[in-house]
């Protein structure tokens, strides 16, 4: 039977670095600020926006928060980015995905300036990535890193198959691990004998979108295995990627839907907001 890998609990410790990280500067008179902006009233959003700014709480990080009507036109909205680019106590911009329809999300998150683009997602700082240099790394994929090295499992010289290729997961999940020294593998719906490929890893992570994906005969007894998937069922639960009743027999370490990689996307965005911090102070 795998280890659980416990992300509420790796999150919330986290949670607790980046709360002293914050102390340490406000004693030297800094406030970590995160403005969070939300277009349009997508009820899952909200929830998530609740919980970032309940984060920023937590680990004493300011929150300015901008809920703007889904009627909120493009101009408007990088017009509110290009005041936030320019103030000054404002370390980190986030905009909420998705957008309403009329908005081009590609330009506001180029315009969000990359010194203060919290979610890695500008093209700046995703090819810092990729050259192992980046400041401010996507958070979801440096919460799966997180959660591999806290469970003591070494990255170096393993074979790292990722599921999954997109610009969010899977691409910066692979240049995450290859940073690492791990040797990385990217599969995608184009892979051929994809279970022949995952049964190699000794770090499998499976970022697809698809309910129960990966299979317990698509894994190596022990490998560890990350589930970046959150699906909601119809009967409205939520499922991982990873078929988790078949896997845990076979993986030595395995992360659970819900109470996996969840929490440790909010908890990479608060150090985000540290670093941005930091980094615009010369510190
Ligand atoms: P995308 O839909 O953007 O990408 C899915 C990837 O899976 C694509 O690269 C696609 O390949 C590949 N894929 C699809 N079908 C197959 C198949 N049959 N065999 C092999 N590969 C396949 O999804 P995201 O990366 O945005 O998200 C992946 C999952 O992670 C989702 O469940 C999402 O909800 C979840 N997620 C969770 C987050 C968290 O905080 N925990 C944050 C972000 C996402 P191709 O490129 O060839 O189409």
């Amino acid at each position: 039977m795998a280890h659980i890998i416990d992300g509420k609990v790796i999150s919330v410790q986290i949670k607790d670095e980046v709360k002293s990280m914050a102390e340490e500067l406000s004693a030297k008179g800094i406030e970590p600020c995160l403005a969070v902006i939300l277009v349009g009233d997508n009820p899952a959003s909200q929830v998530y926006v609740r919980n970032k700014k309940k984060a920023c709480e937590y680990c004493g990080i300011k929150s300015l928060s901008y809920e703007l009507s889904a009627e909120t036109t493009e101009e408007e909205l990088l017009s509110l980015i290009d005041e936030l680019n320019a103030h000054k106590e404002c370390n980190g911009i986030l905009v909420q995905l998705p957008l309403p329809k009329h908005i081009d999300e590609n330009k506001v998150l180029l315009r969000i300036l990359p010194e203060k683009d919290v979610d890695g997602f500008h093209p700046y700082n995703a090819g810092l990535l990729s050259i192992g240099k980046a400041d401010l790394k996507a958070c979801t994929p440096a919460g799966c890193i997180e959660l591999i090295k806290r469970s003591g499992v070494d990255i170096t010289g393993r074979n790292c198959v990722v599921v999954g290729r997109s610009n969010i997961v899977g691409k910066p999940v692979g240049m995450l691990l290859l940073a690492e020294n791990g040797t990385v593998t990217t599969c995608h719906s184009k892979t051929k004998d994809i279970k022949a490929v995952c049964k190699e890893a000794d770090i499998l992570v499976a970022a697809v979108g698809i309910p129960k994906f990966v299979k317990g005969d698509m894994v190596k007894e022990g490998a560890c295995v990350i589930d970046v998937g959150i699906n909601r069922m119809d009967n409205g639960k939520l499922c991982g990627d990873v078929d988790f009743d078949e896997v845990c027999k076979k993986a030595g370490y395995i992360t659970p839907v819900p109470g996996g990689v969840g929490p440790m996307t909010i908890a990479m965005l608060m150090n985000n907001c540290i670093v941005a911090c930091r980094k615009q102070n010369n510190l």
